[in-house]
Formats: structure tokens, C-alpha cells, sequence
């Protein structure tokens, strides 16, 4: 069997289920990026307050791209499991909040009619950095994208994030609708005002004067999601199910730890995600540094170093002491004095607590996922604090010696000499530039920090970044990651 609505009510008892009816949700949030994470945090917050009180919430999950999970939830009517796991075990829970599944590619118009449905007031997003289709280093969109070019080109057949959005906007605004409200839950700092920015910027290329009604209309609170989702696996699939009695064709494993702190500004309503422990502020920034800065920033540290160490995964990286101590050094020496958090903020807590997250050996996350779209990462979680040191004169040797290994990553090509899968747009032009540098620090160094989408301007005429780079890399040639991780610890 399958899991569906017909097979729910035969589930093990311990499994916990929706208590509300599904078939009389009306779809009020479309969330763009149906991947793993939003259907183990969002889809979780939603799937709880719909419990308390069913009716206005469903969520209609669209797909940009790919249809693996429209295929693997059609079946199941959206009903999906979340594992939640560590040392002590895995607890399983059935979510369905997700009522309506569609693949963008395969028929733009029917997610823009989704859009432009008046039930519909919050949107949600999770496409990833690069879904943003802006220039990381400055947070603007990026006019000449071939995605943007194609949607300006072609505003009913959208493929992009801000295509679909500010279409359905105009549509709003021609109907006499209201708008809905947009909250990225991507990891990006400002991720509201980055999604106000592009939406702005695509829609005075669409139409004139549709910037300004954005501007004034459309609420873009920022958030701060932290719950770490490393990719589902065969093995996941076929132990849920087993648990389950039926296939689930598309569960997904998470850890117990999960928190959601976004700005209140839902003018159309949202569900009450803060009696399930989301945390409504006025101002998101102070968190949403603190969690890129350490949780972020260690994570592609541990992802660069750890893969060219030979690890496979965050648990395995981080049991290695050398490793803990590096990640501790590394946000407790250069990060945290960067960090202005408002009084009562626990950092000393959610630092401890990261390590014991990243250590949860129940959770297989890939470094591999995590090195995964590097250039759309480095800005926001380990630049912005390298140039905070900079300007106070500090040091900063172990975020240093992450971007050398970012550096050492993309050339593809590891420390046994073994091919790397590098995932990234840039990833073409990385490896010609790390083609034509060779495997020189002095050369190598110089031509990566080329890419000014990633480093801007500055850095690279920077020379105490330039020398700290450089140096690190060449330790990376010489000696190899563990040695170079080993030595900063
Ligand atoms: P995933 O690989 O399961 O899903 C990625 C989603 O993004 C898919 O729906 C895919 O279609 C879409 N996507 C990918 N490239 C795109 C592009 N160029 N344009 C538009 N859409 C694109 O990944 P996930 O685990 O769901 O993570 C998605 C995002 O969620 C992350 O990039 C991050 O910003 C945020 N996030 C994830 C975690 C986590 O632990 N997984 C934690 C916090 C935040």
C-alpha cells in the first residue's frame, strides 16, 4: 500500500497524524520551492496551527523546476512523513498541510491562476540563494540572468521567482485584489528586503508604475529558519515506510531542534505560527546574523574542509576533535565579537548547542550538499564577518583558511587526486579560472577572487585579505586540509 488518506486512519498509533479535515482546507499559502526543508519546518508550523483551527491554511506547493516531488506526493494526495532523529531514536509524524502540489514548467498558468486566487495570502519561498536570480555581493537583481530575460520576454510563462510573482501582482492590482504577503524563508541575510528588492526591480522592467504599487502594497517580512534538513535518502524511504506499514514515497528526516523567528508584517493574515513556537519580532536582523554567521558559516567550513579531509558527512567531520575544536575557535574567536544581539540572547547556549546539533550522528548531511552553490553562499555567511575584521583590525585565520578551501574545492579535483562533483551556476567559469591558475596558491588565489560577483570590489584590493587568503591556500597545497584545520583548532 501507499501512504493516503485511505491508508492513515491504519497507521501504527504512535505515528501522530493531522487531527483536521483536509478535504475542506482552502489553499491560502502557495509555497515556491517545494524541496525538503520547507516540508519539515513550514509545512510542520502550518500543519500545527491547522490542528488548532482547520480551514484558511492549506498550502499548495509549487515546483520551479524539477517534478520528483509532485510525483512521489500526487500519489499520496501531499501527505508526506518527518523523522525526526537523533541517539535516542526516530519519531515519525505524518504532515498534511501540503493539499495541492504543481510543477511550474509544466503548466505556468495554472500556478499563476494559483497566485491570483484571492484566498491566497501569504507566499512563501525556498529556492535556494540562486533562485533569487541577484548578485550576491550586492543583493540586486541580476537584469541580464537568461531567466529574468526570458521572463520579461514571455510575463504569461514565467519560470522564476520574481516572473511568477510580480505577474500574479499585476493581475492582483489590474483585478482589484489585494496582494499577498511574500516571506522568503531562504538563507539570505535580509531575504525580505532582497525579495522586495528583485520584486521591485523585475516589475519597473515589466510595467510601468507596478514598482510603486509593489513598494506600497506588498509586504516582504524578512525571517530566520533554522532547522538543519540534510537531503532524504533511499535508506530514509525504505526504513519510514517500514515503519509506516506503507510506502512513503517522499518522507523527509530532520532533527529535533527547530526555530522560525520572522518580522509581523501580514497585512492579508497568516496562520498563528506562534503558538507553535514561531517567534513573530520587529526586527529579524540581529538573529538572522547570528544564525548565517555561526551556524551558516560553520557548516560550509565544515563542508569544504571536511570533504578535502575525506569526510563524507557534517557528524563524521565534526567527531573528529581537531574539527570540534577548529568550529569552536572559529565562532567563538572570529565570529562572535561581530555579533550585536539583543539583551537576553543566549549565544554562549546556541553555540553549544550547534556543536551538539552538528554532532547528531542520526542525521547523515552530506558535506557534499552543503559545498553545493559555494559562490552564492561565501557573501553572506563568511565574507560579511571577514570584512567586519578587517575594519577593527582582527584576525581572522580560520574563516580565511574556509574560503581557501572553497578555492581548493572548486578547482574539482581532491587531495587524492579524485574528480569533485562541483555543484554551482559558476561552476564552468571556477574550474576555467582554476584551469589556468594550476595548482599555485599564488596564482590560483588571484584568479578566484576575480569573480566580483562573490568577492566585490574590495576584498580583492584588500591586502591583509588577499595575504590571509593566499597563505591559507598554500597551506591547503602543502600539507592538506586535516594539518592546515588541525593547527587553528
Ligand atoms: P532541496 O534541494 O530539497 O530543494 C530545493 C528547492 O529549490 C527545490 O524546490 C528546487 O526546485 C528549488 N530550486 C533549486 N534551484 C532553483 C533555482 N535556480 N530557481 C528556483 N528554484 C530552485 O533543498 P532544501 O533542503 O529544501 O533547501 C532549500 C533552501 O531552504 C536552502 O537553499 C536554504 O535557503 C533554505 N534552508 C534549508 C535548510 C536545510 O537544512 N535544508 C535550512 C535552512 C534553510
Amino acid at each position: 500500500g501507499r501512504l493516503s488518506p485511505g491508508t492513515l486512519a491504519g497507521l501504527p498509533a504512535a505515528i501522530s497524524r493531522p487531527r483536521y479535515d483536509r478535504a475542506g482546507l482552502d489553499v491560502g499559502i502557495v509555497h515556491i520551492g517545494l524541496g525538503a526543508f520547507h516540508r519539515a519546518h513550514q509545512a510542520v508550523y502550518t500543519d500545527d496551527a491547522l490542528n488548532a483551527v482547520p480551514g484558511a491554511w492549506g498550502i499548495c506547493g509549487v515546483s520551479l523546476r524539477s517534478p520528483d516531488t509532485r510525483d512521489a506526493l500526487a500519489p499520496q494526495a501531499g501527505l508526506y512523513t518527518v523523522g525526526v532523529r537523533d541517539e535516542e531514536g526516530e519519531r515519525l509524524r505524518v504532515v498534511g498541510s501540503v493539499v495541492e502540489t504543481l510543477v511550474a514548467p509544466e503548466d505556468p498558468a495554472v500556478v499563476l491562476a494559483r497566485l491570483v486566487d484571492p484566498r491566497v495570502r501569504v507566499v512563501t519561498a525556498t529556492v535556494t540563494e540562486k533562485g533569487y536570480c541577484h548578485n550576491p555581493a550586492t543583493g540586486e537583481l541580476d537584469a541580464s540572468h537568461p531567466d529574468i530575460r526570458h521572463d520579461l520576454l514571455n510575463p504569461t510563462q514565467p519560470r522564476t521567482l520574481a516572473g511568477f510573482l510580480v505577474e500574479a501582482l499585476r493581475r492582483r492590482r489590474a483585478a482589484g485584489r489585494p496582494p499577498f504577503s511574500v516571506l522568503s524563508c531562504d538563507n539570505l541575510p535580509g531575504n525580505g528586503e532582497v525579495t522586495g528588492s528583485i520584486l521591485r526591480a523585475y516589475a519597473a522592467m515589466l510595467e510601468p508604475d507596478l514598482d510603486h504599487w509593489i513598494a506600497d502594497n506588498v509586504s516582504c517580512p524578512s525571517s530566520m529558519v533554522d532547522r538543519i534538513v540534510p537531503a532524504t535518502t533511499a535508506d530514509d524511504r525504505i526504513r519510514i515506510s517500514a515503519a509506516l506499514g506503507v510506502e512513503d514515497a517522499a518522507p523527509v528526516v530532520t532533527e529535533p531542534f527547530t526555530q522560525w523567528v520572522f518580522e509581523d508584517r501580514f497585512p492579508t493574515g497568516r496562520p498563528a505560527w506562534e503558538d507553535f513556537g514561531a517567534e513573530p519580532v520587529a526586527d529579524v536582523r540581529p538573529y538572522e546574523a547570528m544564525k548565517l554567521r555561526l551556524l551558516n558559516a560553520s557548516h560550509s567550513c565544515i563542508a569544504y574542509l571536511g570533504y578535502l579531509a575525506g569526510y563524507q558527512t557534517v557528524a563524521e567531520t565534526i567527531a573528529d576533535p581537531a574539527f570540534e575544536r577548529f568550529v569552536g575557535a572559529l565562532m567563538d574567536d572570529e565570529v562572535t565579537p561581530t555579533l550585536r544581539m539583543p539583551a537576553g540572547a543566549d549565544l554562549a547556549g546556541y553555540k553549544a548547542a550547534l556543536l551538539a546539533r552538528f554532532a547528531n550522528p542520526a542525521l547523515r548531511h552530506r558535506t557534499w550538499q552543503i559545498a553545493m552553490d559555494g559562490s552564492q553562499k561565501l557573501p553572506q555567511r563568511i565574507l560579511v564577518t571577514i570584512r567586519d575584521r578587517l575594519a577593527a583590525g582582527a584576525p581572522f585565520d580560520r574563516l580565511a583558511l574556509g574560503v581557501a578551501a572553497w578555492m581548493r574545492y572548486v578547482r574539482g579535483v581532491d587531495e587524492t587526486g579524485a574528480p569533485i562533483d562541483v555543484r554551482d551556476p559558476l561552476a564552468e567559469r571556477l574550474r576555467r579560472l582554476a584551469e589556468e591558475a594550476g595548482p599555485v596558491a599564488g596564482r590560483l588565489a588571484p584568479a578566484l577572487l576575480s569573480v566580483r560577483e562573490v568577492f566585490g570590489d574590495d576584498l580583492p584590493a584588500n591586502p591583509a585579505f588577499v595575504t590571509a587568503v593566499t597563505g591559507a591556500l598554500e597551506g591547503l597545497f602543502d600539507r592538506g586540509a586535516w594539518y592546515c584545520v588541525e593547527r587553528l583548532g
